[in-house]
């Protein structure tokens, strides 16, 4: 053991004794003075490497033998650098060569990383607000779409949440911190009339909200409302042209023609006025509207919405909508030709981690998911559009998860309660995500992140 004296002035001790024998391996001088390898040596014992000369050159390549205390070594260089420090050979440090486009949207993933705070609640085992809510505000619609999942949840003509129980929601939501709120899922939500108050009364409190709709009696005169109080609206749109929207939506084809001049007018109001409201296509996609991809794509450019997206179509656990994921397989050559629609003002994307449910992705493979799990329903919520609450939406009408109705009880005292929390934790602790479970449900991504953080390989301080 030695006291040395390191370059800051201190003692540093070292365990190290005197005696340990060094290493000692002459080598070949290339690029660092190092001594590595003794190639000399090397070549006594191997005849094939005698000379390095001999060495076949690959093509796109040149090689450059580099003579050193009699040994030969190659550096081998690809063509399209160029020599003698010009820009694109590495280690000339010039500035950049390739710069990755910056993520606009993220609709093939998840934001939780953002919200490290509910992260480290949910770790503590404390009681904590969600990040989201999805929430539906009727349990009716206007049109018939052949992929809609809320046929398989029950829904009833002229079911919706009341006004006055939607709005004390909305505070309650301010209360508890609840970061953003989207009025998404079970019916259409332009059928509930106050969906244009609860968006101004959230935008006061500071949360961030949100729409999915199909966008035919959207309230025109309500249009300022939203697009300065929303933070995105998103139309259900999965065609392109009249015959399409016939089929897949089981609408009249006049009402393609107006939704479309609806897009027009809501993209200028947002634009003349300034308005910041992402307004967005999405195609949920079925074999019924596989030849629409290439058009819808065009349209939305035509229009100047700011994205289309296209995703899977989720099926029940009972797989009552049909859905064959290895379908998919068929139409990814035209999926990945329709990305490059992409400008700088507008994206096309696909939820690839999704589509290739059937096959593998980061979440998914050969169907079933990468995790073993349901962690994720505490931080995103679904509520139905009759006002009752559930961990998530393919659990709506399931009794044993059924929390409350917000018509009955406040929001604030249901998140603070013994029942939210009971079912938060029979979903982690009963439910077989591989059986139970709806495939590409809402949590999905955020349940992965979370599945990674409660199973963490080894050595994790190697980061
Ligand atoms: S994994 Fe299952 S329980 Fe969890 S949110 Fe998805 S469908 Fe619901």
């Amino acid at each position: 053991m030695t006291d040395k004296t390191n370059r800051f002035g201190e003692t540093a001790k070292t365990d190290i004794p005197n005696d340990v024998p060094l290493a000692n391996q002459p080598g070949h001088k290339l690029r660092t003075s190092n001594v590595i390898v003794d190639r000399s040596a090397l070549a006594k014992q191997n005849k094939e490497l005698e000379d390095s000369r001999k060495l076949a050159v690959p093509e796109g390549q040149e090689v450059q033998f580099v003579e050193e205390a009699g040994q030969v070594g190659i550096i081998r260089w690809d063509k399209s650098w160029k020599k003698d420090g010009e820009a694109d050979a590495p280690n000339t440090f010039t500035g950049p060569s390739f710069r990755n486009k910056k993520e606009k949207f993220r609709f093939d993933g998840h934001k939780l990383m953002y919200h490290l705070d509910r992260i480290a609640a949910w770790e503590r085992g404390e009681r904590f607000a969600p990040v989201h809510v999805d929430m539906g505000l009727t349990k009716f619609c206007n049109t018939a779409c052949l992929y809609c999942y809320a046929v398989v949840q029950n829904m009833t003509k002229g079911t919706m949440i009341q006004r006055d129980a939607l709005l004390r929601y909305i505070e309650d939501c301010g209360k508890l911190g609840v970061r953003s709120i989207g009025f998404i899922g079970d019916g259409e939500p332009t059928l509930n009339p106050a969906v244009y108050d609860a968006a101004v009364l959230a935008r006061k409190l500071g949360i961030d909200t949100s729409m999915a709709t199909n966008g035919l009696l959207l309230d025109m005169d309500r249009a300022h409302d939203i697009l300065r109080d929303m933070s995105w609206i998103r139309f259900n749109l999965s065609a392109g042209e009249r015959d399409g929207f016939q089929r897949v939506h089981q609408s009249k084809a006049d009402n393609f023609d107006e939704l479309v001049e609806k897009i027009r007018a809501l993209v200028k109001i947002k634009k003349e006025n300034g308005y910041k409201c992402t307004l967005g296509l999405q195609m949920v996609l079925i074999p019924e509207c596989y030849d629409q991809v290439v058009k819808e794509a065009e349209l939305g450019k035509e229009l100047g919405v700011d994205y289309f997206v296209i995703k899977h179509c989720s099926d029940s656990e009972y797989k009552e909508i049909g859905i064959d994921y290895k379908d998919y397989l068929r139409i990814e050559d035209v999926l990945k030709e329709v990305e490059k629609l992409s400008t700088d003002d507008y994206v096309v994307q696909v939820k690839w981690d999704k589509i290739r449910a059937g096959t593998e992705s980061a979440l998914y493979k050969d169907g079933f998911r990468k995790y073993d799990v349901c962690y994720g329903t505490p931080f995103v919520l679904q509520i139905s559009g009759n006002g009752k609450v559930y961990p998530c939406g393919p659990f709506f009408n399931k009794d044993r998860f059924y929390i409350g109705d917000l018509h009955e009880q406040s929001f604030f005292d249901m998140v603070m309660g013994d029942r939210y929390w009971a079912v938060h934790r029979d979903v982690s602790e009963s439910v077989d995500v591989h059986k139970d479970c709806a495939i590409g449900c809402r949590q999905d991504y955020v349940n992965k992140f979370l599945w990674d953080m409660k199973n963490p390989p080894e050595h994790i301080n190697f980061i």
